[in-house]
This record gives C-alpha cells, sequence and structure tokens, in this order.
C-alpha cells in the first residue's frame, strides 16, 4: 500500500469524484473477527476487526456514501448518471460471514453481497487455512515435519502460519493432510468452527440486506484451468446456489482475482456461464459504463484498518498507484 497523507486524500477524492460523475467502490475482504480477538489471530491479516468496519460504515454514512448490492452498482454504472456508492462483498463464506458481518449490515441497514465457494457449505472444500491456524491457536507445540515446534506466543503462532501457507502454495490440501495426521487434527471440528452451512446461508436468503453471488466450487485459480473446467467452476457454482436455495445468481467473484487468476478468456466464461457481473480483486474505481464482466474490488485486509486506508480505495488513488506500479 503506498502511504498518502490523508489530506491530499482528501482532495484527491473531491476532485477525482466530481470529474467522474459516477463513483463506484466496491470493496472485498474475507474473513472478521472481534476487536478482542483480531490481534492474536495467526493470520490475522486475512480479517477485518468488524469493530473497524462498523466504524467505516458509519463514516461512510457521514459522507454521503450509499452501500448498495452489485446489481444496483452495475445498473448505476449502465446509466452514467452521477452517483455516488460503495458494495462490500464478502468472499468463501466462513462461519463469521453469519455470525458478525450480517448482523453488522443489518444494524446499518445496508446490504452486503456474500460470495459463496459452494465447496464450504458442501463439506468438499478443504479449510486448510482455518485449521493450521485453529491447531495453532489451540497449542503450545505443533508437529512439523517430524520435528515438535515450539507455537506457545502469538510472535510463533504468526511465524509458523506464514511460513507454513508459503512452503504449501500450490499442494496444501496434500501438506494440510499430513499436518493433520501429525498432529491428530480433528478436521471435523474445524469445519464445524468455521464453514458457513447452507442452514446459515438459507437463514440469510430473501433478507434484503443480503445479495447472493458465487464464487466458484472449489475456489481454483481459474485462469490455470483448461475451458472446460474453468467453465464447469463458474456454471456449476450457479446451478448449485439456485438449486439448493431456489434463488436466481447473476454475480459472480473470481477468486483471487488478480491479474495471473483470471484473464479475458475468463470473463468471456462468466458471461457464458450466465452472470450479469464477474469481480476481481484488481484495485480501482467503477466509473460509468465499465464492463461488468471484470469489475474492480478493492480488498480490506488486517493490515489496512485505518479511515485512510479506505480513503484511497474511495478516491481511486490505490488503483491508480498499482497501475503505476504494475501491481494488477
Ligand atoms: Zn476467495
Amino acid at each position: 500500500m503506498v502511504a498518502l497523507n490523508p489530506v491530499l486524500a482528501a482532495i484527491l477524492r473531491n476532485t477525482l469524484g466530481r470529474r467522474r460523475g459516477v463513483t463506484g467502490c466496491l470493496f472485498t475482504f474475507h474473513r472478521a473477527a472481534r476487536p478482542e480477538d483480531w490481534a492474536s489471530l495467526p493470520d490475522r491479516d486475512f480479517y477485518v476487526d468488524i469493530g473497524f468496519l462498523d466504524r467505516l460504515l458509519a463514516y461512510l454514512a457521514r459522507h454521503g456514501w450509499s452501500v448498495v448490492t452489485i446489481e444496483e452498482a452495475i445498473r448505476r454504472s449502465a446509466a452514467g448518471a452521477p452517483s455516488k456508492f460503495v458494495n462490500f462483498s464478502i468472499d468463501d463464506c466462513y462461519r463469521d460471514t453469519f455470525e458478525l458481518v450480517v448482523p453488522l449490515f443489518r444494524k446499518h441497514g445496508v446490504p452486503v453481497t456474500l460470495f459463496v465457494t459452494t465447496g464450504i457449505p458442501d463439506g468438499t472444500h478443504v479449510m486448510w487455512q482455518a485449521g493450521l491456524e485453529q491447531t495453532l491457536r489451540e497449542r503450545d507445540t505443533v508437529v512439523l515435519d517430524g520435528e515438535i515446534v515450539d507455537v506457545a506466543s502469538s510472535e510463533r503462532k504468526r511465524a509458523v502460519y506464514n511460513a507454513k501457507a508459503r512452503a504449501w502454495e500450490g499442494r496444501e490440501p496434500l501438506e494440510y493432510a499430513a499436518f493433520c495426521a501429525a498432529n491428530a487434527v480433528d478436521t471435523g471440528a474445524v469445519y464445524a468452527n468455521h464453514a458457513m452451512t447452507w442452514e446459515m446461508i438459507e437463514a440469510v436468503v430473501g433478507d434484503p440486506h443480503v445479495e447472493i453471488g458465487s464464487h466458484t466450487v472449489h475456489h481454483p485459480h481459474v485462469a490455470s484451468l483448461s475451458e472446460e473446467a474453468a467453465f464447469y467452476e463458474l456454471e456449476r457454482s450457479r446451478l448449485r446456489l439456485e438449486e439448493r436455495l431456489d434463488i436466481d445468481v447473476y454475480h459472480f467473484a473470481f477468486p483471487y482475482g488478480r491479474a495471473g487468476d483470471c484473464g479475458p478468456r475468463d470473463f468471456e466464461l462468466a458471461g457464458k456461464a450466465g452472470y450479469r457481473s464477474a469481480s476481481t480483486t484488481r484495485k480501482g474505481l467503477l466509473t460509468a459504463g465499465a464492463d461488468p464482466l471484470h469489475l474492480p474490488r478493492n480488498t480490506l485486509n488486517g493490515r489496512h484498518q485505518q479511515m485512510h486506508h479506505a480513503e484511497l480505495h474511495l478516491t481511486g488513488i490505490s488503483g491508480l498507484a498499482a497501475r503505476v506500479l504494475n501491481r494488477v
């Protein structure tokens, strides 16, 4: 993230906002934690502190931003009339989406979009991040590569989490299975603690504060798949949500969502798979007439929990900086 003086951010917000007319900012995040839990989480960058989110929603209301669904965001973008809006989408759908996030948006009377990886409620998605993290949180030592390793302090838990997440990249399910076997991890308990179940999703379907979209079946890097496999991930997850929940699903978000994770072929496939929109995680603002099949989204995470970080996204500065620095 580029550090920027908050005063400069405010000036640029005003100038960019006036020039563009339509200014939509789509935010995304994965997990939320209570303020008292956030600091001790081994993978805390993956979470947004729910207290920060509460303050951000109040800030947006005070500054005249309306919070809308993706459906409404693409309608406003297509209409082109001057407008200032944000959308919040939460990807994957962990249990905290149900317990913390949806109640917060209800409290503020504004909508939130849930992009569901259908393998999570179906129990077929390997929840390695949650399982590794929970095991590290609960124990003072773990077995790694045949050695007993000290993870008593929160610093050690964080260091081990980050080292393993990096080392496992590309073969997480296999590595996690070996870790679970060596440490007698109860994967059923991990699932129960961290998955959003179909019953939870059913409990929020029909709520005017909740929009349901799809985030594939297995959470792959879609660009790395064959065309047939990519189309399956896109279409199958939509059909699964529609048949299980008896709703229409029009919106999709690409897992990971950066330039190497989804490209022009995949944007086209999203249209063929029946979606009106597909979201990436390329930073930037949604402007008039934008192609709804590769929407920009700005990721909120544990490292950026001050209001001026959100302002960098609302002004479009983070998107400009990402393009200048070629971090897309
Ligand atoms: Zn995801």
